[in-house]
């Protein structure tokens, strides 16, 4: 008898990687609907692209208590998917009482950052609990914050205007992300660029984006073919922010 079986979904997310006390989890990554993912060395913790939902995946992970010690954000692009959660962490943050410093990396050009923090201070500026540093990142040196070494590069990203419907450069960065012995390489959003390339070589786990849905290059996200090929240099690697 031939019985037609079920589709059988299997959930992608999340995805978590761990080396000795380094580890990392992707609460989500898909396309033009949310990024989010904590990144844990020793006992600190931090966010990359904080996107929608982040609270609530955060918040299953962690005590609030650990919640309110996140003392990093490092932002790819102002794209909303991967900043749309920012303006409730903010917020949550001022709820539990965090008191000490929360900075925030992102790439020298990028107004959504600029404007949460601005609309974020315009409202609470006289009942925030915690100082918010905003870190533009212009130059790509390393630096370290809570025993991280942390090195950004510069990646390819693009939009389509709405007004000219003509495409247009984002300010985009990818981080290499250093702990002890073990390092992380996060592309972000980018087209194929040989700044990811050169970062991506060698790395313990590279994370590369491969949003584009078909198999012709552009230069706003990557082929899957792409993709592999800076994968593959790597000693383990995820593809993401693949369109489902
Ligand atoms: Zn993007």
């Amino acid at each position: 008898m031939n019985k037609k079986q079920p589709k059988q979904v299997i959930s992608k997310y999340p995805i978590r990687w761990a080396k000795k006390n380094f580890s990392i989890k992707i609460f989500c990554s898909i396309p033009n609907i949310a990024t989010g993912i904590l990144l844990q060395a020793g006992k600190n913790h931090f966010l990359i692209d904080p996107g929608d939902g982040i609270l609530r995946d955060i918040n299953k992970e962690l005590s609030a208590e650990k919640v309110a010690g996140i003392s990093d954000i490092f932002i790819t692009h102002g794209h909303h998917d991967h900043v749309g959660g920012v303006w409730s962490f903010l917020t949550y943050l001022r709820v539990v009482r965090k008191s000490d410093r929360l900075n925030i990396y992102y790439p020298e050009g990028c107004v959504e950052i600029e404007s949460i923090y601005s609309a974020f201070s315009k409202v609470y500026a006289k009942s925030t609990t915690y100082q918010i540093t905003l870190k533009k990142i212009s130059k790509h040196t390393t630096f370290r914050t809570k025993d991280v070494a942390v090195k950004p590069f510069p990646v390819i990203h693009k939009e389509i205007s709405i007004e000219t419907g003509k495409s247009r450069v984002v300010p985009a960065l990818g981080y290499n992300f250093s702990f002890n012995d073990t390092r992380i390489c996060y592309g972000g959003d980018t087209a194929y660029c040989e700044a990811l390339v050169r970062n991506a070589k060698d790395a313990d786990l590279a994370i590369i984006e491969a949003g584009h849905d078909d198999d012709t290059p552009d230069d706003m996200h990557m082929t899957m073919h792409e993709a592999i090929s800076i994968g593959k240099s790597a000693k383990e690697y995820f593809l993401v922010h693949v369109p489902e």
